[in-house]
């Protein structure tokens, strides 16, 4: 039978810590009982260094019922890490995790879905908001602008998804060879490319206490995303300089025929041509610069080439993940 974990990072979440433990305990009592997760699945709350009674609560819950338990990092690391953490710490146990937010804005009853789609396949299951009424309008329209940004720089995101996901234990061994520091974990994990689909909810309003990202870390996570994900900002940049030199170019045969043709050539055609010139040179070479230091970064992350899904007519158990990188 099939043991699921229940991942819920934590910070400074006391208010709504109990009521989130209740309402995940009896999705996981009728998910036991229904047959579909071995009784040995369990709920970890990984307390992200709260300053609040956060982890008492959560020592307190895991003495109560076995069913609870807790990963304290040393001080806040934030979201993702925090999540990371978690999904890590439990990957060996577990057969698959589902990632939730403290805050249950994310509607735990689509969790049922989640597991569905695991038992029919799927490693992966990305939970999709189906609209962002909760959301101020500026969030919803800043949101929906970078995932569409992301989309046109090339990423592979998955629109309205954050952090509610289901992984099988193998898709977080695979996603642990994504060595980066700065984590945009919603971005690596398409790139994993194992089976997946989607399920929709509703997303609604944080119960009690503030959210726990104000707009500059949401500027932090939506940059680390931006520059972990895609190059092509950098090809802007060489483009812009192309561009640059082609107007200096065509100035300067206009200029030039100006002159040929005996009528004065203004001054600002010559300071704008050296000028454009010049720009697009050191523009030109900032792209190309910066295309080494991309493909440096690249380098340095060291994450997986490929990851192998399955293997037939080989020894071992014909589902191991291969890592590409040494
Ligand atoms: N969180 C965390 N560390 C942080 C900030 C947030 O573990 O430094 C957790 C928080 O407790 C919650 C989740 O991340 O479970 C999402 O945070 P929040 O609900 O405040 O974000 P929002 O829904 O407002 O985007
Ligand atoms: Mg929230």
């Amino acid at each position: 039978m099939n043991t699921l974990y229940i991942v819920v990072p934590c910070f400074d979440e006391e208010k709504v810590l109990l009521n989130t433990a209740g309402v995940l305990g009896e999705k996981m009592k009728a998910l036991v009982s229904g047959g579909k997760i071995s009784g040995n699945s369990k709920i970890v709350f990984v307390d992200d260094g709260s300053r609040d009674r956060t982890w008492e609560m959560i020592e307190g819950l895991s003495a109560g019922e076995p069913v609870f338990a807790g990963v304290k990092l040393s001080r806040n690391q934030g979201h993702q890490n925090a999540l990371l953490a978690g999904l890590l710490a439990v990957q060996s146990e577990a057969d698959f995790v589902i990632s939730i937010d403290a805050d249950l804005q994310d509607d735990p009853d689509a969790i049922d879905r989640m597991v569905e789609e695991y038992i029919s396949g799927c490693d992966i299951v990305y939970g999709v908001r189906r609209s962002r009424k909760s959301d101020s309008f500026l969030k919803r329209v800043t949101a929906e602008g970078y995932y569409k940004l992301l989309r046109r720089l090339g990423c592979e995101v998955v629109f309205n998804h954050a952090d509610f996901r289901l992984m099988s234990s193998r898709a977080i061994e695979a996603l642990s060879g994504f060595r980066e520091q700065r984590l945009y974990l919603r971005g690596f994990v398409p790139l994993l490319g194992y089976k997946s689909a989607t399920v929709e909810y509703d997303r609604s309003a944080r119960e009690a206490g503030e959210s726990k990202y104000p707009t500059k870390r949401m500027l932090s996570l939506a940059s680390d995303g931006l520059f972990s994900l895609s190059l092509r900002p950098l090809r802007v940049v060489a483009a812009a300089g192309v561009v640059m030199l082609i107007l200096a170019l065509a100035l300067l045969v206009y200029s030039t025929v100006l002159f040929f043709s005996g009528q004065a050539v203004p001054d600002w055609q010559i300071v704008t041509i050296s000028v454009w010139c010049v720009g697009g040179i050191i523009t030109l070479s900032l792209g190309i610069v910066g295309e080494y230091v991309g493909r440096v970064s690249i380098d340095v992350k060291r994450r997986p080439r490929y990851v192998i899904e399955r293997t037939a007519g080989l020894d071992g158990d014909g589902g191991s993940i291969g890592r590409g990188s040494v």
